[in-house]
């Protein structure tokens, strides 16, 4: 049985077409530059083959009919009929406080989605419109959506309250939402089944160009550091994360720039990129570091010391700590900066074996001896997550 997995942006469109009876991946691709000059479509299949196509893409409906195109393609595809996809998955940003947990599209599903996207103004819309392109394709194939904020529905009011007038919260919905959802709830559900005790207290590390962190409670979210909107949090690839809000005024007024500028600035031009002044990427910023350049320096000092504000604020939170995870691009293929968050950590309990550290690969326990708090490498999957999701609700 074969599940399609969609995340549609703006102007791009990325896919996997997942086997769920062996759990693989049998092709995937992307298409950029949806409605701008020099659209193209990138299709990789069996053992790393790939077939690209440059062609006029003007809209996600056409994207879709190329991506299917290219799965049934004799030379290039891997099914021979599009009825050799049973569902399709789609990825979408904001569920407001409105789901829960992963749903089938059906027209009021569409009209709430609709609703978020004062919460989700880019990626919303995009996601609709990846919905609606599926639909025009493929109408008779059951469509789900997978939202990146419903597994932290789960959290308390006091860890999703802002502290201002609760008629902001009523008119407006202005709350902490949270995202990475979805990798959040696959590796924290890992997490639970491997730590096996009936009361856990985890804190996942999802660290890549957005990084957040949750504390999950027996398997069910408590808080998370990304709020009504991704920026907030610790300090990432672009975006700064938590600051002081009058500091929005205060470039306005001192820069003579918009409200819109200034959150552009703090979305795309800051964290990493914004400190160093050099790059967004960590791996070339610890290149810096190694070449001695001060501005790298400082922002992985200023990246490791927010994130390790909130495992301590999530442990203080949870009244203690029994597994530290940490997944995503930098949680799962990096052992140094591993080393460099959890050192000091001792008086929590965590204590990383050197050598298993850096020899981890996959999902692995990286404990020392006599840690009371494990700490574990376990990466993340959401397409996979989304394609389990799409296929529990289809096959009902
Ligand atoms: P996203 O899904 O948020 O775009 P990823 O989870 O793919 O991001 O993570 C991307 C980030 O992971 C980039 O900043 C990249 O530099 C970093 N990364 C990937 N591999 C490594 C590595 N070996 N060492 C340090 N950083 C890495």
């Amino acid at each position: 049985m074969n599940i399609l997995v969609i995340n549609a942006g703006s102007s791009s469109l990325k896919y996997q077409l997942i086997d769920m009876d062996t759990q693989s991946v049998i092709a995937k691709g992307l298409v950029e530059r949806i409605g701008i000059a020099g659209s193209n479509l990138t299709h990789k299949y069996g053992d790393g083959q790939k077939f690209e196509l440059s062609a006029d893409i003007p809209n996600h409906t056409v994207a879709m009919n190329f991506v299917l195109e290219a799965l049934v393609d004799k030379e290039h595809g891997v099914i021979s009929s599009i009825d050799e996809i049973s569902a399709v998955g789609h990825r979408v940003l904001h569920g407001g406080d409105k789901f829960t947990a992963s749903t089938i599209v059906d027209e009021k599903v569409e009209a709430a989605i609709e609703a978020c996207i004062p919460l989700g103004p880019l990626h919303n819309p995009a996601n609709l419109m990846g919905i609606r392109a599926c639909r025009a394709v493929m109408p008779t194939t059951p469509q789900v959506a997978v939202f990146d904020t419903a597994f932290h529905q789960t959290m308390p009011p006091k860890a999703y309250l802002y502290g201002i007038p609760m008629e902001y919260y009523r008119k407006h919905a202005i709350r902490r939402y949270g995202f990475h959802g979805t990798s959040h709830r696959y590796v924290s559900g890992r997490a639970v089944k491997l730590l096996g005790k009936e009361h856990s207290r985890i804190i996942v590390c999802h660290l890549g160009n957005g990084s957040s962190l949750s504390a999950v409670v027996d398997g069910k979210c408590v808080d998370t550091s990304m709020g009504l909107t991704p920026l907030e949090g610790v300090l990432m690839g672009t975006r700064s994360g938590s600051l002081d809000p009058a500091v929005v005024e205060y470039l306005c007024t001192r820069e003579n720039k918009t409200v819109g500028e200034v959150l552009n600035i703090l979305n795309k031009k800051s964290g990493l990129l914004g400190v160093s002044e050099f790059s967004s990427d960590m791996r070339d910023v610890l290149k810096g570091v190694d070449e001695g350049n001060e501005g790298c320096k400082l922002a992985l000092d200023c990246w490791q010391y927010s994130i390790r504000k909130y495992i301590g604020a999530y442990a203080a939170a949870m009244g203690g700590l029994d597994m530290l995870v940490f997944t995503a691009g930098i949680g799962e293929n990096n052992p140094v900066l591993r080393e460099l968050l959890t050192n000091g950590l001792e008086f929590l309990g965590v204590k990383v074996d050197k050598e298993k550290n850096y020899s981890a690969r996959g999902e692995k326990d990286i404990s020392a001896d006599g840690a009371t708090v494990r700490t574990w490498v376990i990466p993340t999957d959401e397409e996979m997550a989304i394609a389990q999701d799409t296929l529990e609700l289809t096959r009902k």
